[in-house]
């Protein structure tokens, strides 16, 4: 199960917090003020997520599919 951090955006508290795939983290809440709705950061996930740029961004719009 991947964690993510967050960071409060009122306070600035940066917390990890378990999440699944897909989840904004929307409901969480800073364990510190309590406030709702933290900013996600990619910490570990950031330097070496680009392979998925490459990958997906290869000109497949022309390639495939040719129904219109
Ligand atoms: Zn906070």
């Amino acid at each position: 199960m991947p964690i993510y951090e967050y960071k409060c955006k009122k306070c600035g508290h940066i917390f990890e917090a378990f999440q699944s795939m897909g989840s904004d983290g929307s409901k969480l809440r800073c364990p510190k003020c309590n406030e709702a709705g933290p900013e996600k950061i990619f910490s570990a996930f950031a330097s070496t997520g680009h392979d998925a740029t490459f990958g997906a961004g290869g000109g497949s719009s022309c390639g495939s599919g040719g129904f219109t």
